[in-house]
Parts: C-alpha cells; structure tokens; sequence
C-alpha cells in the first residue's frame, strides 16, 4: 500500500498538522491502493500563507525565467511518464495504456503549447502606435487555488499550472481525493525542476474542508477550478464575499448532429469518442442525434461498435476500456440506465449490471440507448459513463433546437459533407467549442464552455490570459 500523507507547503514535504487519514480505492479492485491525508483549515492556511509569501518575488521574475522553468519541468516530466501514468490508473481507472498515451500524453502537450504561447505573447506593449504613453501591462492576478477533478488528472493539474507558473501567480494545489497520486509525483518533479519554495503548494483533501477554506480565503485572489456544475456553484457562492476572480470549467452534455451525408465513419466515430475514458470525460459526445434517413442505420452500427468494446482491469495491458472511477460514480450511472429503460428509451447494446465475468470493480456495460426523446433524464443529465443516448431529427432547424435545448455548453460535434451547413451549424451551437467532422482543435486552440459549463478558457495563450490582470498606464514614459 502506498502511504503518501504529507503535503507539499513552501518547498517541502510536511505532515498535516491533525492526522487525517483517507484510503485511496482501486475502483479495479475495489481495495484499497494508498493513503493519503485530508488537510485541515491550518494546513490550508500555511500553504497560502506560503503562496501568498512567494508572490511578489515570482512576480517580479522576469517572465523569459518563469518560462525556462516550465521548459525544465517539461523535460524532467517527459522522463516520468510511467510514475504518472501508474499513479493515474491505480487511483482512477485508465487502462495503463491509455494512462501513458493519452493522459500522460496530454499534461506534456499542455505545457508544451504553454511555453510556445508564452514566448509569442507580449507581457507589456504600448496600446496601439497612436498612443504611445499608453502602456499595457498583464501582471499575475495573484495567489491562485487550483482545484482539479480526477477524470484527466494530469491534463487538468497541467492546465492549471502551466498557464499560473507563466503568469506569474503563485498557488495552492487541491487535487481530487479520488486521485491524488499523480498530482503529488507532478509537486516532486516541480521541485526538481527548482521552482522558488511557495511558488507551488499542495494540500490534499475533500471539497467541504481544504475546497471551501480555499475558495473563501481572503489570501486567495483567484479559484480555477475543474469539475462538477453543482461544486462551480457552492464555490462561486462561497467566493462571492471576497470578490475573487473565478474560473470555472464544469460538465457537459455535447451534442453529436449527424446528418445524413455525414462520413461513413461517423457513427463508430462518435460511439468511440464517447466510450474513451470510459465515459467520463466533460466534452464527451453523450447526445448522439442522427437525421431520420439513416437513423435506423446508425442504431445499427452504433450497437455493434459498443459491442465490440471490452472492458477490463486498469492494471492489464491493451486497449480495453476500465472500470468507472468509485462507487457513488457506479451507482449513479446503474440509476440513470434504470431510468432510461423506465422512461421509454431502447437498449441496443449492454444494459444495467456490470460485464459478464465481473463480480468486483467498478464495472459498466457500454450501453447505447435508441429512441431518446429531449425530456427524458437520460437525454438531459451528464451520465459520466459509457452510456450513450441516440435521438432522431429531421431537418436542421430541429436538430440545432435539440442540441441548444441543454443547460451545459461545453462541446457539440457536427456530422455532414456540406461545408456551408457545417458552418451555419457552428455560429448557432450554443457551446464554447464545435468539432466539426472528427477535426481535433489545434495545439494552443482555447477549451472552456458557456452556460453551467462554466466560463474559464484553458489552454494556450487564452489559458494563461485566464491568470493575468490588465494594467493600463498612462503617461508612460517610452525609453
Ligand atoms: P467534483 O465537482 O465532485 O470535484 C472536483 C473537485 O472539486 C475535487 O477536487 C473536489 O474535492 C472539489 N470540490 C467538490 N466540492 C467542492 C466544494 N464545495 N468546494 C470546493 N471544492 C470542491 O467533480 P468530479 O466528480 O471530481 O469531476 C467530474 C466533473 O468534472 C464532471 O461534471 C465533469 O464534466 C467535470 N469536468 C469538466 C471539465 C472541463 O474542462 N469543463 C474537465 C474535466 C471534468
């Protein structure tokens, strides 16, 4: 078993000052894998002490040096990628394989596009050549509490820090109690990396202890936080008192509109990018809705490409997918099947229980649901599974009325060969990224949502803007 129960406060490793002690569980093997300790309101008060201590010295490192740091940690992470990737599997569930390409894979492509971004941007400008005493500065917002799901661990920890280590904030890390080994390898590479002591901090623990401390501290000026609607909505309540800035990446319920000279592909396209992850990833395609001519077509395919997905344990090899990441998590996808089926919809491949040969582990079906209409539950909540709701439109008037007709607004995916098509679908989808035909977005392109899936920018250049205050001077002097 692994014992990690020390925090990582102003440069060291220290034991919470109340012992604490929380089980990490294998949701492989539903056995405990670690220990680790839920922090306190003093262990949260000496970290952002420590951050709040560091700030005016990171601030005032010239931005070239924050930026070659970042380059140091890239390539101490480059060299860690199994440690990471174990870690991640254990506490959440990725098959080892997808751990090590896909999210491993993603915290090094964030940093990368960070330090890219960073070199191009100009911290300080005149306003525009007719006003040359005008000067723009971008400067850190402040001490910053990060606070990351456990869905894509290092892809949301690196989002975070790169784009606050480059801005200048200094901060406090919480990651998810459901994964917090990876994020605790990523404070030692940090500091190997030699980042000044309180530039970085991380205190482990639950959302209503070190979550709330943070979010209403008065010695933290900014939450980025990743994951749930409900917790984006208790923490900007609980931000509201001491006006920080709050930025916030929530769930979604995206859209996949296939029309009916969409690609071959299209279908097994969408069945794949939903079940990646095993379901649990916010920008998932989860509405798949297909124009009438070739609906019972897709059904079709959509049932035999679940059904070629297998499911095994996040410690075997291959490209399986795992097991969800707990039990309240498997409860709760097992009620939402129970209720798709009660309210009407079709079960075309898997169903409630867990696969045939499994007994233990956090294990569900694939499942894709046929005929689901906008009321139903199924059509309307983020499952967060590999569960997949398949709807019928006409024309596509109504399948933007459909798409639009959700509180979330994170991604929606559109299907068709028609090119003007695609693009009057892409100006009215209400969401903060449409993917058009399988393209992914390019290196540096902003991820982030509209509506309840919240308002922040990740990523790129947009990401570390998110972590910057725009300082407008006038009567500068220019040299
Ligand atoms: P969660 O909201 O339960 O927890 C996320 C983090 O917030 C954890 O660290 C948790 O301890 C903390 N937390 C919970 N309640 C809190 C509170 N009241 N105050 C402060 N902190 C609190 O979410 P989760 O189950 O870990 O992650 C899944 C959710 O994350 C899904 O809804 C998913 O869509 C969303 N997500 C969004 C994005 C995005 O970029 N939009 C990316 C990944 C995941």
């Amino acid at each position: 078993m692994i014992e990690k129960r020390e925090f990582y406060i102003n440069g060291q490793w220290v034991a919470p000052s109340q012992a604490h002690d929380y089980e990490v569980i294998d949701p492989s093997t539903e056995e405990p894998c670690a220990v680790i300790s839920l922090g306190s309101d003093a262990d949260t008060d000496a970290a952002v002490a420590a951050a709040k201590a560091a700030l005016p010295g990171w601030m005032a490192t010239p931005v070239e040096a924050r930026i070659a740091l970042v380059e140091k940690l890239l390539e101490i992470y480059m060299t860690r990628g199994e440690e990471l990737a174990q870690a991640m599997s254990v506490a959440m569930g990725a098959p080892i394989e997808m751990a090590r390409t896909q999210q491993v894979g993603a915290g090094a492509y964030h940093l990368k596009n960070f330090i890219r971004a960073a070199k191009a941007f100009e911290f300080d400008r005149p306003l525009s050549d007719r006003a040359p005493n005008d000067r723009i500065i971008y400067e850190a917002v402040g001490v910053a509490a990060l606070i990351t799901p456990w869905n894509w661990p290092m892809n949301q920890v690196t989002l975070k820090f790169g784009a606050a280590a480059i801005a200048g904030c200094t901060m406090v890390l919480k990651p998810s109690e459901e994964s917090p080994l990876d994020a605790m390898v990523f404070a030692q590479l940090i500091h190997e990396a030699g980042f000044p002591a309180g530039v970085f901090n991380l205190v482990n623990g639950d959302g209503m202890g070190v979550g709330t401390r943070l979010t209403g501290h008065p010695d933290v000026d900014m939450i980025s936080f990743t994951g749930s609607s409900r917790a984006g909505i208790a923490i900007s309540k609980n931000a509201a008192d001491t006006l920080k800035k709050v930025h916030l990446e929530l769930g979604g319920k995206g859209a996949n509109v296939i029309f009916a000279d969409a690609d071959d592909k299209a279908v097994k396209r969408g069945v794949l990018h939903m079940m990646n992850n095993t379901g649990q990833s916010c920008n998932a395609p989860s509405r798949m809705m297909v124009q009438a001519e070739i609906y019972d077509q897709a059904v079709e395919i959509a049932a035999e490409t679940a059904a070629k997905i297998t499911v095994g344990s996040a410690h075997d090899e291959g490209r399986h997918i795992g097991p969800v990441v707990n039990k309240a998590q498997w409860d709760k996808i097992q009620g939402l099947i129970e209720k798709g089926i009660a309210e009407g919809a079709r079960v075309v491949s898997g169903g409630p229980g867990r696969p045939e040969n499994f007994n233990k582990g956090y294990y569900v079906r694939p499942t894709i649901f046929a005929d689901v209409t906008p009321d139903m539950t199924i059509a309307r909540e983020e499952i967060f599974g590999p569960v997949l709701s398949i709807m019928k439109f006409e024309t596509e008037e109504e399948a933007v009325r459909i798409a639009n007709d959700t509180d979330y607004g994170l991604t929606n995916y559109v299907q068709t060969q028609d090119g003007a098509r695609a693009n009057r679908m892409a100006r009215v989808l209400r969401s903060g990224m449409v993917e058009m035909n399988g393209t992914s977005r390019a290196p540096g392109s902003p991820f982030g949502g509209m509506k309840k899936s919240g308002n922040g920018r990740e990523g790129g250049i947009f990401g570390i803007e998110d972590f910057l205050e725009i300082k407008a001077v006038s009567g500068w002097t220019p040299s």
